[in-house]
């Protein structure tokens, strides 16, 4: 009994985990710079500046049944989903955001050792959740242009054994951080691979090119991610839904939480798609001033963004460390996020915000630009 420690049936995948580092909550960031929120230019997580359509606020106020458990089938939600992706509601799950689905994923198709296909860079939840439940990422590099490299994945899997054979294939259209679109037929080419394809399109509305949602009409190996986080502006409430083949659905009845999307979701989830019109002006207004920011950008002597289809732009940062400029930003007030990694080597990403935020953005680089020289 003595020498028992409960540490010891933790499974050995788990334990040798490391830490991921949390992001600060943005109240405490500003206690920190002594900013007050409400002047701090928050670019750094692809949120939706304008928030939601004012339609989630009514509804959630008048709602009367918080006290009653939600709808584990989601039937009005998934009607509703379903008239919005244009897909049959019998092909669609909402989830606590599009990470649940991703777990979920994981859990139903992976164990300790299988194999997954990741395209880095990229999201870095799917590495995540790979690694949670102990499986292999087998990791096939962007190309320069961040293009998805389908003739390296084609080999990748050729080239596996029976017993190393990946599973799942997880491509992000557009892709986050670099807002690249894979094109029609590369998908093509993918999806006649013997492997679950999970299409990540957290970022799609912002895209100049339709969702892909209905081609799992007609592809067995297909599963698209779609969220209320960045286009519709709930990312605090949680809500993604992931678009299935039948037979993966019937899986996921049995597998979910029963109450996995909670009420308050439920409600602004509806509320929302109850407005598409009014979601998609505020698409339209961030796209137009992603292509202002853009534009601003291309003047800023030390950075070389990358054209985006999503709601950020991707920069390198030439001549000048890419965390001491995002250091200096946080400084003044202006929050973006950094990479110093392989593939993303000196780089900050920008998320679109409102025009004065732009402003406020430009005017901080151009002085620093100065300052710096
Ligand atoms: C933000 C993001 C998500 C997360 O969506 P949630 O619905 O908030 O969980 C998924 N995929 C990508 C690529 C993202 O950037």
């Amino acid at each position: 009994m003595s020498d028992f420690h409960p540490q010891q049936y933790l499974r050995p995948h788990i334990r040798e985990m490391e830490e991921y580092t949390p992001i600060q909550p943005f109240e405490v960031l500003s206690k920190r710079l002594g900013i007050p929120a409400a002047r701090i230019v928050k670019l750094d997580a692809n949120e939706n500046p304008y928030g939601p359509v004012p339609g989630v606020a009514e509804a959630l106020a008048e709602y009367p049944f918080y006290h009653i458990y939600p709808d584990p089938q989601q039937e009005e939600l998934r009607a509703a989903l379903s008239r919005f992706v244009g897909v049959p509601a019998e092909h669609i799950l909402p989830t606590h955001g599009a990470d649940e689905m991703l777990d979920y994923l994981c859990r139903l198709f992976l164990g300790p050792g299988d194999r997954v296909i990741n395209c880095p860079p990229t999201f870095g939840m799917y590495s995540f959740d790979a690694g949670l439940v102990g499986a292999q990422v087998v990791e096939v590099w962007r190309r320069h242009d961040h293009s998805v490299d389908v003739d390296g994945i084609e080999r990748a899997v050729q080239e596996a054994q029976a017993d190393t054979f990946p599973r799942l294939l997880f491509l992000t259209s557009p892709n986050n951080p670099s807002g690249t679109w894979l094109p029609d037929e590369d998908l093509r080419r993918l999806l006649a691979l013997p492997l679950l394809v999970v299409l990540d399109e957290a970022y799609v509305e912002f895209a100049d090119h339709p969702s892909r949602a209905p081609w799992v009409l007609e592809h067995e190996n297909l599963v698209v991610l779609r969220t209320f986080s960045k286009a519709a502006g709930i990312a605090g409430l949680r809500l993604g839904y992931g678009i299935c083949p039948a037979w993966l659905m019937a899986q996921l009845w049995k597998f979910k939480q029963p109450y996995n999307v909670n009420v308050a979701a439920t409600v602004a989830g509806l509320a929302s798609l109850r407005h598409v019109d009014q979601i998609l002006e505020v698409v339209g207004r961030l796209k137009a001033e992603r292509e202002r920011l853009l534009a601003g950008l291309q003047q800023v002597p030390y950075l070389r963004p990358y054209p985006s289809q999503a709601n950020f732009i991707l920069c390198d940062v030439v001549g000048l460390d890419a965390l001491a400029l995002k250091q200096a930003l946080e400084q003044r007030g202006v929050l973006v996020r950094h990479y110093n990694k392989p593939g993303l080597a000196n780089c900050i990403r920008i998320s679109v915000g409102r025009p004065d935020q732009t402003d406020r953005l430009l005017e901080e680089l151009h002085s620093l630009a100065l300052e710096t020289r």
